[in-house]
């Protein structure tokens, strides 16, 4: 089924750095091949197949940008005020009866096509009329207030790259050149199960130890945020020979198989050996805070290719950061998609933090609006991985690299929003 062949993420070193991890599976990670042809109406968040070529110019003709009248700048006195003989009058969506005389000005609107012989477009705010005549000023450059053919988007042009992502805006172009359908990737399959015996469905009674799923809940949601299609595959006990058969039967149907919980060294962590008996796992710490327990592997299945397996940790804050770092590069290599480096933005630490070198670490931040004008980044109470509401009532998370050992207040730091993470 999958895109990953044996030798993927052959590592051994005890913590893998992320940057390492990012750059194994952009090396050796390839896309889904397969390729749709979708409706424009439903391409949003897919990724494009191929180069597609502007089969039209953009605007398609030359036009007027504003309301006014329509001149040949040749007939200007660069001196002083013009008195033209209005000659005409064109809307959008009509093209001009007739082109200008000399002396002539034709009225013209929004959008209207400039009519054959006119170059330069007087705005009618700036203009006095007088009967049949309009009289305009001295000093305007030719080619004002007119929009040429071609100067938003050439006809023959690469409008939309081979990887790129469609959002809204690609749409809106797409539709602007007359396309009705696009090329695109498929969609990429991910497989999400919970593990561990405390958990139970929202809806199911709930025993007294237990606690509801809410992993699956924020896995799908993130999943498909960035264009994929998750299935729900429920949750599995803390049992590796039902795991090993579950997680096995999933990468036969899906390009990613994605656990929650059962990878850190606790004695009822069963994902890892379950891996192993099925597959290989090649790493299974990164250097990640919260987060550090991450597994990699991968299921193989048929013709030796094989489906990428993640675990991610149990705890809820963790699964966000380490899907956000690490699982959602994965997926949109797999899906194909060109992807920029996050960018964290510079913004003030309010708090003092100390952290081990050596690992990047990832604090929930508020941000707010200090009196000064800078934007200042407050700390959230708790930085348990396990405490949820940190994430609702925080904003973004501000990434310490790896070299760094101390923060202190009033030091600039990054942030990255929680839409760059996820979208
Ligand atoms: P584990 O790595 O399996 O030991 O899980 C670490 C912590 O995360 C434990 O407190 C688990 O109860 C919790 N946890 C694991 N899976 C989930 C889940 N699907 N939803 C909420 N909490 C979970
Ligand atoms: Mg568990």
């Amino acid at each position: 089924m999958a895109q990953l062949t044996d030798d993927c993420f052959a590592f051994s070193g005890p913590l893998l750095p992320i940057a390492e991890a990012e750059r194994m599976i952009e090396e050796r990670v390839s896309p889904v091949v397969e390729i749709e042809t979708v409706p424009l109406g439903a391409v949003r968040g897919r990724v494009i197949a191929r180069d597609i070529v502007a089969p039209l110019s953009l605007p398609p003709f030359d036009n007027s940008a504003v309301d006014g009248y329509a001149v040949r700048h040749a007939d200007l006195d660069p001196a002083k005020e013009t008195r033209l003989t209005v000659g005409g009058r064109v809307t959008a969506g009509r093209s001009a009866a007739r082109s200008p005389e000399a002396g002539e000005a034709i009225r013209i609107f929004t959008g209207a096509p400039m009519p054959k012989g006119t170059d330069t477009v007087f705005m009618q705010e700036d203009c006095r009329v007088d009967g049949n005549s309009v009289i305009v000023p001295a000093g305007l450059e030719i080619g004002a207030n007119r929009r040429l053919a071609g100067e938003d988007l050439r006809a023959g042009s690469v409008m939309l790259p081979v990887g790129r992502r469609l959002t809204e805006q690609h749409v809106a172009l797409a539709a602007a050149v007359g396309l009705t359908t696009l090329p695109v990737r498929r969609l990429v399959r991910v497989a999400v199960f919970s593990t561990g015996d405390e958990i139970v469905d929202p809806g199911a009674p709930r025993p007294a130890a237990a606690l509801f799923d809410a992993n699956r809940y924020l896995l799908a949601g993130l999943i498909e945020r960035i264009g994929a299609r998750p299935t729900d595959l429920g949750i599995l006990p803390d049992d590796a020979e039902r795991l090993g058969q579950a997680i096995e039967a999933a990468a036969a149907g899906h390009d990613l198989v994605l656990t929650s919980g059962g990878v850190s060294t606790g004695e009822a962590d069963h994902v890892r050996t379950a891996v192993e008996r099925i597959g290989r796992l090649v790493f299974w710490r990164v250097g990640i805070k919260p987060g550090r327990p991450v597994a990699m592997g991968v299921i193989p299945g048929p013709n030796g290719e094989g489906a990428a397996f993640v675990g991610l940790p149990g705890n809820p804050v963790a699964v966000f950061v380490t899907f956000a770092r690490v699982v959602r590069p994965l997926i949109l290599r797999l899906a194909g998609a060109e992807t920029e480096p996050l960018l964290p933005l510079p913004v003030r630490a309010t708090f003092a933090y100390r952290k081990r070198k050596g690992r990047r670490e990832y604090v929930r931040v508020k941000l707010v609006r200090a009196g000064d004008g800078g934007i200042d980044a407050i700390k959230h109470a708790q930085d348990g991985a396990g405490v949820l509401t940190s994430l609702t009532e925080t904003d973004g998370l501000v990434e310490l690299p790896e070299d760094l050992t101390t923060v202190a207040p009033g030091a600039t730091v990054g942030f990255l929003s929680y839409a760059a993470l996820t979208d």
